[in-house]
């Protein structure tokens, strides 16, 4: 640490790890956390005073669509980095659809790579697709770094990205086992999503609540259960995306119990909306699997604070609001735009017992998210020698959460006008402030691509 001239001391904060929350100093240089001490005075380039503020580990978001390259106008790179830097978040892993192409060869995702080396502010990964068709690129995915294959049970909304019947998920899952990668699925049964839509259609019903009752929990079920079995039978490492019920946390803790390699992902959305949220909010609160009631809402906080849900990853999934624009609910775009302001909201709902549930957040926001995909020793921890990727949590007098707040480039969230306890004033990527009290950073850090080790 004698070798380099510190860049950043940050003084007197709470620093939030895993185990606990520790009152020290931290010290930044070349990009990485060079210290950790109660009291550091050795001489620094800046100086930081978090007084009063958590200093929270970067927030590794497993999961967003910025939609780039071929739907920018949906989101893009670099309104989407800095909407999630401006919510805490220090790295994503951008979907393999909704970009256009979608990622399902190398030649794809180096594509994605570059554009994204270029726009983001925040360092990132990238997901390959897994889709009928391309079983033979897997190789070439992985070789190009794609931090795992993911691929859809049921349709997708994307015509070029095509689900997997479970034929199709058994052949890539055994094929994915081979190679060491992961296999990240959308979890809802084809089928019976059809057969109940219909139901709904031809009572005539196209409002919220039909679109709600047309996707049941036993939706969910049913693919998690397909899911498993196969994950069992090939012996690949699952990971469920944004498990929206505490039922199917149950059938993924059972499954871990007989040694199947699985983890499960939730959004901030099922932890802070309900049913009835979605018919007020409508087409901001619209997504799939969707938002439950409030009990099942409830129980999710018990299986996260158990430890039984891994990670949380915001499935940012935005859209223009011409698509968001429809009396047919069905016919909405489902995504929710949730990655600047939805981390902030878990951490307000554990305001008053911030010591305690900042440490758990911290596991399923950063730690458990680097150590799942394999992030290596520079992700995922406030601890001497890893990257310096931390964001500052001031919490106190309640605001209500306003459209001009928000970075993202439609102004469509659900969370507009919801009251929130804590802000980020500040984000560092590897030392360098992306976010700072209100502003994005100028020049902003440049995104760097991160891949399994
Ligand atoms: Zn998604």
């Amino acid at each position: 640490m004698n070798n380099s001239r510190l860049e950043l001391v940050v003084r007197n904060g709470r620093l939030v790890t895993p185990e606990g929350v520790l009152r020290a100093d931290l010290a930044v240089a070349l990009g990485r956390i060079v210290k950790i001490a109660p009291k550091i005075t050795d001489a620094t380039e800046a100086v930081l005073d978090a007084k009063g503020s958590y200093v929270f580990p970067g927030i590794i978001d497993a999961h967003v669509h910025f939609n780039e390259p071929g739907r920018a106008d949906w989101e893009g790179l670099a309104t989407g980095s800095a909407a999630l830097a401006a919510g805490g978040g220090t790295a994503f892993f951008d979907m393999p659809l909704n970009s256009e192409p979608p990622v399902l060869d190398a030649a794809r995702l180096r594509e994605k790579r570059a554009l994204a080396e270029e726009k983001s502010c925040v360092d990132f990964a990238l997901w390959g697709g897994l889709v009928p068709g391309n079983m033979d690129k897997l190789a070439g995915l992985r070789d190009a770094g794609a931090v795992g294959l993911k691929a859809f049970m049921c349709n997708s909304g994307i015509d070029s990205f095509p689900r997997v019947d479970a034929a199709a998920l058994r052949e890539g899952m055994k094929r994915a086992a081979k190679l060491g990668m992961l296999v990240a699925v959308h979890a809802e049964d084809d089928a019976l999503a059809a057969k109940f839509t219909a139901e709904q259609k031809a009572k005539g019903r196209i409002n919220a609540r039909a679109w709600l009752d047309s996707r049941p929990v036993e939706v969910e079920l049913a693919a998690i259960r397909t899911a498993l079995e196969l994950a069992g039978e090939t012996g690949c490492a699952l990971h469920i995306v944004h498990v929206s019920s505490p039922e199917g946390i149950a059938l993924i803790t059972e499954a871990r119990a007989q040694r199947v390699d699985v983890t499960a992902e939730t959004c901030p959305h099922y932890l802070l909306l309900n049913d009835k949220d979605v018919v007020r909010l409508g087409a901001p609160a619209k997504c799939a699997p969707p938002i439950r009631d409030e009990k099942r809402r409830i129980s999710l906080w018990q299986e996260l604070r158990a430890g039984e849900i891994q990670t949380v990853g915001s499935d940012h999934s935005p859209a223009p609001p011409e698509m968001k624009t429809s009396k047919d609910f069905f016919e909405l775009w489902g995504g929710i735009g949730g990655c600047q302001h939805g981390f902030e909201l878990m951490f307000s709902e554990v305001a008053a017992t911030a010591d305690k549930d900042l440490p758990l957040l911290a596991a399923v926001l950063a730690r458990n998210v680097a150590r799942r995909f394999r992030l290596g020793e520079r992700k995922g921890l406030i601890a001497e020698g890893r990257d310096a990727d931390f964001s500052l949590l001031a919490f106190g007098k309640e605001r209500e959460i306003s459209a001009d707040e928000l970075w993202t480039r439609h102004r469509i969230s659900p969370y507009i006008g919801r009251r929130s306890r804590v802000r980020v004033t500040h984000t560092f990527v590897r030392g360098c402030a992306a976010w700072s009290e209100g502003r994005l950073a100028s020049p902003a850090p440049k995104g760097q691509f991160l891949r399994p080790a």
